[in-house]
């Protein structure tokens, strides 16, 4: 299809997205000002319903943003360095608050030493934030969320060992990059004990505004638009994501860069 095309698509669907919360609010300001005039209790919950409503617009807003952003300077590969490791664990102490609503813990597994990447560190930390949400969100109370970073390997071992390790599950690479040689790679995987994602649903994550509760005729949830912002950073770093999961098992999601060299 071609880009303008691609575009459209882009913003038709991005306007439908946020229509649908405006549309509620719409609808909430009408009751709230006829039929709840007199109804106190009523009018609190749906100030509350109003407050959700608008909350999900300024998600979506701050998301789009984000992706223009990152597609902005999508063909400029980042000439950073950055510590995954330290990325990894900055962003994991800064859940806390998220963890014990959830009642989720995370179980840091990092090398002892810093894994130096090329890559830039806010955007890295946007992969691992992006991540760790959905795992901790897809997770139940008591269970524990991996997040490991490890380094060293090429292409092929990044897909080996960080997105083929359960036996059974069904994988998909969602982005692969081109055949180096002599490139060495670190990965960041995060995985969860959840549910699991359905095996046809898996080679669509990514895609912008695509949900798996909304495919199941579930409207709630998120925008949809967190792993497409990580599919983009990772194609701007050059990197490959992978995704495994199991029902019952819980889903795993990886994505590795490049290891920056000596020097
Ligand atoms: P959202 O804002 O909806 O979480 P994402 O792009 O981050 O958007 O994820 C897209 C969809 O992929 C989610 O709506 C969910 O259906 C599914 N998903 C992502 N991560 C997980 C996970 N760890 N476990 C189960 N499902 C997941």
């Amino acid at each position: 299809i071609s880009t303008e095309r691609m575009r459209a698509d882009f913003l038709a669907n991005a306007s439908h997205e946020l229509r649908t919360p405006l549309a509620s609010l719409t609808l909430l300001i009408e009751t709230l000002s006829g039929p709840a005039r007199d109804d106190p209790a009523g009018q609190a919950r749906f100030l509350k319903m109003m407050q959700l409503q608008a909350e999900r617009m300024r998600r979506l807003i701050d998301d789009l943003l984000s992706l223009s952003r990152i597609e902005l300077d999508e063909h400029i590969p980042p000439s950073d360095r950055a510590d995954l490791a330290g990325v990894a664990r900055e962003v994991a102490d800064t859940m806390g608050e998220m963890l014990r609503e959830k009642g989720v813990s995370i179980d840091l597994r990092l090398p002892a030493h810093p894994v130096q990447v090329v890559g830039e560190r806010f955007q890295l930390a946007q992969v691992a934030q992006n991540l760790i949400d959905n795992a901790v969100k897809y997770s139940k109370p008591g269970q524990s969320v991996v997040v490991e970073v490890a380094a060293g390997g090429d292409r092929e071992d990044m897909i080996a060992q960080a997105g083929r390790r359960w036996e059974g599950a069904s994988r998909v690479a969602l982005l692969t990059p081109a055949a180096a040689a002599n490139r060495s790679y670190a990965s960041i995987r995060v995985e969860d004990s959840g549910q699991g994602i359905d095996q046809r649903f898996l080679p669509r994550l990514g895609e912008r505004f695509f949900r798996v509760e909304r495919e199941l005729g579930d409207e709630r949830g998120g925008t949809g638009l967190g792993l497409a912002i990580v599919k983009h950073i990772i194609n701007r770093h050059r990197g490959g994501f992978l995704v495994e999961s199991q029902a019952g098992r819980g889903s795993a999601f990886a994505a590795y860069v490049e290891l920056a060299g000596e020097g």
